[in-house]
């Protein structure tokens, strides 16, 4: 398979983690017979040093003709003072917006050999942590109309949540598609027993299983779907909601993994290029010094191979090497354990977990 893949490095650690990626990458193509060539792109606030932009046309041209897109991180203080439209962040979300990715992904998944970092208890964590939230990404009250006015002497603020079928259908598809791709349990959240909107939802979503008979779908109001989460979350296969509840429960989801270095996250529109990122930022504060842990680009990178080239095996592959490599005991400084916990592991930096894990494939 020949497949072109743009990268944007970006800022603070981004440059070291993708690098890491590419590795695993050339590995896997080199393994498997495939090939993978690459474009950079700028973007960030290394475009608006280079060209006064965070993402100029041209760079946003070469991801749309790219066969998928991997990102590492943006943004630093250094950019922080500039106007709202030039700050690194204005090129991600240009670069969503033209990509037309509407569905984000996000995995939530406990590594056994960390069970231990994760705030929940051991018996909670033992029973095992591996679900998907699938978020609809560009509607809904964050981009419904938002007003302020004054009524009667008193500020009144209000927020338009809005969803069309179309919207919820496109999202709904993706949730039943990641699901098949998976242990075939869909479970939809949404707040049906009060909003207009969530009715729509759970209407579409069950005229949607008709066509996928071999999913299980299931509901789940949103309040109880973020005590389930904690409380037994080994019931989850895949979630599928709106754009809100999505982000409170995805980032309520990553926490209980434990680690912000491990996770891995994709972003998909109609077509298979999507946009494959870890979740955590440009880590300034420990860029350039070989600490930050690159398996949450590296996973990133497997979901790619999974999702946008279809290759489930090498995607499976590069998982694997990973898990390898922890049994193995190595660590970058923010998942070793401390104090007692810590006997058996290895540090390592940046490069050599990238190393590992490419030699372990
Ligand atoms: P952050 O995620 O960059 O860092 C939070 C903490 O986690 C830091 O202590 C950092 O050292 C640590 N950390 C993060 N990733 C790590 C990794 N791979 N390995 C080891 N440790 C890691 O969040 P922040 O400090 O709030 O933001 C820093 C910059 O990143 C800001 O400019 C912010 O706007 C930007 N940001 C970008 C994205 C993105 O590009 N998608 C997302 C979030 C934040």
């Amino acid at each position: 398979m020949n497949k072109k893949i743009a990268l944007i490095r970006g800022d603070g650690i981004g440059p070291e983690i993708v690098e890491q990626a590419v590795r695993v990458l050339d590995r896997v193509a080199a393994k498997y017979g495939h090939s993978f060539s690459y474009s950079e792109v700028d973007m960030g606030g290394a475009a608006i040093d280079k060209w006064g932009d965070p993402l100029p046309e041209d760079m946003l041209r070469l991801c749309l003709e790219s066969d998928s897109v991997l990102l590492g991180a943006v943004g630093g203080e250094k950019w922080n003072q500039l106007p709202g439209d030039k700050r690194p962040e204005k090129g991600l979300l240009r670069l969503r917006a033209g990509m037309g990715v509407y569905s984000n992904n996000r995995p939530a998944r406990i590594w056994p050999q960390l069970a231990d970092a994760s705030p929940l208890r051991r018996e909670i964590v033992m029973q095992g942590i591996d679900f998907i939230i699938v978020r609809e990404l560009i509607g809904g009250i964050y981009f419904g109309e938002h007003r302020t006015t004054e009524e009667n002497g008193s500020t009144v603020s209000e927020d338009v949540m809005r969803y069309s079928e179309e919207e919820i259908e496109r999202i709904g598809r993706i949730g039943f598609e990641t699901a098949m791709k998976r242990r075939r349990k869909l479970c939809s959240v949404e707040k049906s027993n009060v909003l207009d909107t969530s009715r729509l939802w759970k209407k579409v979503m069950h005229r949607l299983a008709q066509e996928y008979p071999e999913v299980e779908l299931s509901d789940m109001l949103v309040d109880n779907c973020a005590m389930q989460i904690v409380k037994n979350p080994a019931q989850f296969d895949v979630i599928v909601t709106e754009n809100m509840f999505g982000d409170i429960l995805s980032d309520e989801a990553s926490m209980i993994t434990g680690s912000i270095g491990m996770i891995p996250s994709s972003s998909l529109g109609a077509g298979s290029l999507g946009l494959y990122e870890p979740i955590h930022g440009s880590a300034p504060d420990i860029a350039g010094q070989d600490k930050a842990n690159p398996i949450g680009t590296i996973l990133s990178a497997a979901m790619l191979l999974r999702y946008s080239f279809g290759l489930d095996k090498e995607a499976d592959a590069v998982e694997a090497a990973v898990g390898r490599v922890l049994d193995e005991g190595y660590r970058t400084l923010d998942i070793l354990p401390k104090g007692e916990g810590a006997e058996g592991c290895t540090l390592v930096g940046c490069k050599r977990m990238g190393e590992l894990i490419a030699n372990r494939l």
